[in-house]
């Protein structure tokens, strides 16, 4: 059985302060569902309200058809993985993956063979009889998530479980997370501030700040088609240029035009966003629009170039070079020009995306 979880109109309050301001969220049964957001957005209360750690002041929390709001934690059959592991210390590898079978009674044999299983899962089992003060911080984590798989969850609650790890095995183990996960199928809410991890490991993301969901969707979708300035700034990176619509057009900066207004007869100025990946960099003569390179910086498989526009804008352009594309120097004057579809347009307060 694969457990939805509804949130309706979910909220968490600190005196004045809403932690969690009447957040809607569904997530389907087998979904990877992540919960993305800037430190202090409300994705840990929400995670722990759905864990029942933290009480909820108004709305729903449904597993299923069931409500959860006054089901203590222990009873609600979540498995969770936290940050720091939280893995008991004078627990060998194998009792501390057991641990949630004895709480359920669960006969010994059973025990014994469903413990094997889960450090199998997890590339585990020639650690069994390992303490923890005798692993890596991977290896802690992938224990962790041994003992909160072997139970059967309905859903798996998982907090930032990668940050303490290094970069290279953050990349092998959101790979193996995301792998055992559709192979369990186990309802999963993950929490990371890290947009990259949400957008590699996720099939839906929820998108938060200041304890409001901006915008829920795929990675392709909230990479694609941010709903907002917010969105396109906190995912990826995003330059923002002053345009304006007109009845038939739009331009940017006042020197490149657009064919085609915008639907609902919007008119007037707008805010204007476009992925470094998708700023095309010419010579001068190619484009109306130029600027001087100020920075370049060699990334492996492209170069940043930071450009300062005519009027003092900086914008910046990521190049993907193949061996024959010449690369600009710094000092060089360019011709900057964009594809239609690489542009999203926003009302000037960036609160909503207009095309
Ligand atoms: P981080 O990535 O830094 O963990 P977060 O998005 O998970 O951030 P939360 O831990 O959910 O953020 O906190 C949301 C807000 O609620 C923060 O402003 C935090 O200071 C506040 N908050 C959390 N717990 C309490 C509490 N017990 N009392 C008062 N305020 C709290």
């Amino acid at each position: 059985m694969r457990f939805s979880v509804r949130i309706q109109d979910a909220v968490k309050r600190y005196g004045d302060f809403y932690a969690v301001n009447h957040i809607t969220l569904d997530i389907e049964g087998g979904e990877f569902f992540t919960l993305l957001g800037p430190s202090g957005c409300g994705k840990t209360t929400l995670l722990r309200m759905i864990a029942g750690f933290n009480e909820i002041d108004g709305g729903d929390i449904r597993f299923g058809d069931r409500r959860m709001n006054d089901i203590p934690p222990h009873r609600r059959n979540t498995g969770m993985v936290f940050q720091n592991y939280a893995i008991f210390p004078h627990l060998s590898v194998a009792d501390n993956v057991a641990y949630g079978l004895h709480a359920r009674s669960i006969p010994a044999e059973e025990r014994t063979q469903r413990t094997r299983e889960a450090l199998a899962l997890m590339h585990i089992e020639n650690l069994a009889d390992r303490m923890p003060s005798q692993l890596s911080g991977g290896q802690q984590q992938r224990v962790a998530l041994a003992r909160a798989i072997v139970i059967r969850p309905d859903v798996l609650l998982m907090d930032e479980p990668l940050s303490n790890l290094d970069a290279k095995l953050r990349l092998a183990m959101r790979t193996n997370i995301r792998g055992i996960q559709k192979e369990l199928g186990i309802t999963t809410v993950y929490v990371t501030h890290d947009q990259e991890e949400a957008l590699a490991i996720s099939d839906r993301i929820a998108v938060m700040r200041d304890g409001n969901v901006m915008q829920v969707g795929t990675p392709r979708t909230v990479y694609m088609h941010p709903a907002n300035a917010f969105v396109a700034d906190f995912i990826g990176t995003s330059n923002f240029l002053a345009g304006t619509v007109h009845e038939a057009s739009f331009d940017v900066m006042g020197r490149l035009s657009f064919a085609g207004g915008l639907a609902g007869g919007y008119r007037g100025e707008v805010k204007v966003s476009v992925r470094p990946e998708e700023v095309r960099l010419t010579s001068p003569e190619d484009s109306s629009l130029h600027g001087t390179v100020k920075r370049v910086t060699y990334l492996g498989t492209n170069e940043e170039y930071e450009i300062v526009l005519e009027g003092g804008e900086t914008l910046l352009a990521k190049v993907y070079r193949t061996r024959d594309v010449q690369p600009y120097a710094v000092g060089d004057s360019v011709g900057v020009s964009f594809a239609r579809d690489a542009l999203t347009l926003y009302t000037p307060d960036g609160k909503e995306a207009l095309s």
